[in-house]
């Protein structure tokens, strides 16, 4: 038995670190210092944690050996995975008052229940927390570490920290790379984690020092943006990041970065679960091999000369970036900026080197405008495709972050590729979609979409006229058009010969209706005159419609009586103002408002009470 057993000794709290146990014990039993709790002063413990835990394991009161496992392993891990400079969420001190196991590890710089990032300097008096110096509750002048301001995590500072902590993996599609059943032990997650960031640019251009990035929170920070998105962001940022590296080149050394992060990936990376990685890796590697450099590319001459910081509005021109994204990146910490006052105004300066190794993140993804653009669909259409969920990589508006869907380019442009899987220029009758939309859009529910899925899936034959168009220049064959928009509203299409028989209405009467667009109805796709009429559009025919002859006939009045009798009311035939006549006497049902006598029989549909549909 090495600690001593105070008077006062609740047991250590789920997922608490066992080094904050011990100062807690000794506060809340008045000791001066946690280290007055060893029996011999030659037990305690300085840098070894897995050394306390045993010792804690050791003693029944402390329920250490009920500790759940995951908080025990991260004491197991090399000594350099663990930080220096104690880690803290002030909120989870306020509210819990316990310092968690999860903050000794160098990867971790947020806390997933409040979605903060962590801090390790004194917000105050900006003095370091020295893990093993640091008090429980405060600051060594005297601030309190459960009021320290805290600042929001990035969403993917948040998955990486979760991806650490447990293992869990961003939502899966299509574009991640690393599977949800990945197997990865904690020890394999925090080596990745830090392989990763040890290979990623230094942004602090004067120093060239790698191994100590995650020392601090500021330098883990931005270190970790990299990796949250080149690991677990998807195909496109995996890329992106490998583009960097590409960029880096050399550095003096014999092999270029890209070379490197090759090579120590194959390394670590042995399980069945980095597969597609890997695949991604060796296609880039492929690609890029043919101008393969070795010089560092990656900072601009103006970076190299220190001339760092610039304007938000000159960095969106110079760089061609939306202001929009420069924003959205700098309150996601990717680019940090600098706000300055000058003349009652306020300038946004941003930082150069971030913008220069991670515009190709900035770029990749687009906002849902950018995405509309490139795709030649319509703001409406786009939020459309967005919803139903068509592009997997898509990132809903998150309130208080950012108001627009977020899309990677690659996959619109893939998007765009597999429209057309069949490669045909030629088709007997062709339409463009947007007047396909025009034409048929409007009666048919989510047309849009199923359209382009049939394009997808090659039961829709299509080619695309004009790439630069987009989908606004996407060719449809009008044949298989006609029979998709019979396939998604079936039994509902009757020919307009059929139609005139069901309606008992002369066929003339029914050709005139139909050419007056009185009654809607499509072509055929047999090059026919015959057209063919929705079953609804037919009933959208009859409640606006009133057959004067019908009428009549459940009136038992003659006709021309009752048309005397209406014209008398000012209830005028359909065509008496139009240059056409119709063969038969046609009326609109909302007229009949002003014929009280027979209105109950006309807004009950009665006049086609002898038509069976
Ligand atoms: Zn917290
Ligand atoms: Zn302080």
């Amino acid at each position: 038995m090495t600690l001593k057993k105070p008077p006062i000794h609740p047991p250590i709290e789920a997922g608490e670190s066992p080094l904050f146990y011990l100062k807690r014990l000794a506060l809340l039993n008045h000791y001066d210092s946690h280290t007055w709790l060893y029996k011999n002063a030659e037990d305690r413990v300085s840098r070894n944690l897995s050394q306390l835990v045993d010792y804690l394991t050791e003693e029944d009161w402390t329920k250490q050996a009920e500790q759940d496992e995951a908080a025990l392993r991260i004491f197991q891990l090399e000594n350099f995975h663990l930080v220096k400079k104690a880690r803290f969420c002030p909120i989870c001190i306020s509210e819990d008052k316990i310092w968690r196991a999860t903050w000794h590890l160098k990867t971790s710089v947020t806390c997933v229940k409040h979605e903060v990032n962590l801090v390790d300097v004194c917000t105050t008096c900006c003095a370091d927390t020295d893990l093993f110096k640091a008090k429980l509750h405060e600051c060594v002048c005297g601030a309190p570490y459960g009021v320290q301001s805290t600042v929001r995590a990035s969403k993917q500072l948040l998955e990486l920290q979760r991806f650490i902590e447990d293992g869990a993996v961003p939502e899966q599609n299509r574009e991640q790379l690393m599977p949800a059943d990945h197997e990865l032990t904690l020890e394999e997650r925090v080596s990745l984690v830090s392989l990763f960031s040890r290979l990623t640019p230094n942004h602090d251009v004067k120093k060239t020092g790698t191994s100590t990035k995650l020392n601090s929170m500021q330098q883990a920070l931005d270190a970790l943006q990299d990796v949250a998105r080149g690991l677990l962001g998807g195909k496109a940022m995996f890329i992106a990041l490998l583009g960097v590296l590409q960029k880096m080149g050399g550095k003096g050394h014999k092999v270029d970065q890209l070379t490197i992060f090759y090579r120590s990936f194959y390394k670590e990376a042995k399980k069945a679960c980095f597969q597609r990685y890997k695949d991604v890796l060796e296609a880039e590697i492929t690609k890029r091999s043919v101008y393969a450099t070795k010089r560092n590319s990656l900072f601009s001459e103006e970076t190299i000369n220190g001339n760092v910081w610039l304007p938000l509005k000159v960095a969106s021109k110079e760089y061609s970036v939306a202001v929009s994204k420069l924003r959205l990146a700098t309150k996601e910490g990717l680019i940090a900026c600098d706000r300055q006052k000058k003349g009652g105004r306020t300038f946004s300066l941003i930082y150069r080197p971030h913008l220069e190794t991670r515009l190709s993140f900035l770029l990749e993804q687009l906002n849902a405008t950018e995405a509309a653009i490139l795709l030649g669909v319509t703001k409406s259409q786009m939020q459309l495709m967005c919803n139903s969920g068509v592009f997997l990589s898509a990132v809903p508006p998150e309130p208080g972050r950012c108001s627009h869907w977020r899309i990677a380019k690659s996959e619109i442009v893939e998007y765009l590729k597999s429209l057309t899987p069949k490669k045909v220029k030629l088709m007997p009758k062709s339409i463009l979609l947007p007047v396909a939309m025009k034409k048929y859009g409007g009666d048919i529910p989510n047309l849009f979409l199923t359209i382009l899925q049939e394009c997808r899936v090659g039961n829709l034959l299509s080619y695309l006229d004009d790439e630069a168009l987009g989908i606004r220049g996407l060719v449809l064959c009008h044949r298989d058009l006609i029979s998709l928009i019979k396939r998604i509203t079936p039994d509902h299409h009757i020919s307009a010969t059929r139609m005139a028989g069901k309606l008992q209405l002369h066929p003339e009467f029914m050709s005139q209706l139909v050419k007056h667009k009185l009654i809607k109805s499509y072509e055929t796709d047999n090059n026919s005159d015959e057209r063919v009429i929705p079953l609804e559009f037919a009933h959208k025919f009859k409640t606006r419609f009133v057959i004067g002859a019908k009428l009549a006939n459940v009136l038992e009045m003659s006709p021309r009586d009752l048309y005397r009798h209406l014209a008398e009311l000012g209830i005028m035939p359909f065509d008496h103002d139009k240059n056409y006549k119709l063969r038969s006497k046609l009326y609109q049902r909302y007229q009949f408002v002003d014929a009280p006598m027979i209105y109950a029989y006309v807004r009950n549909l009665l006049d086609w009470n002898d038509v069976s549909f």
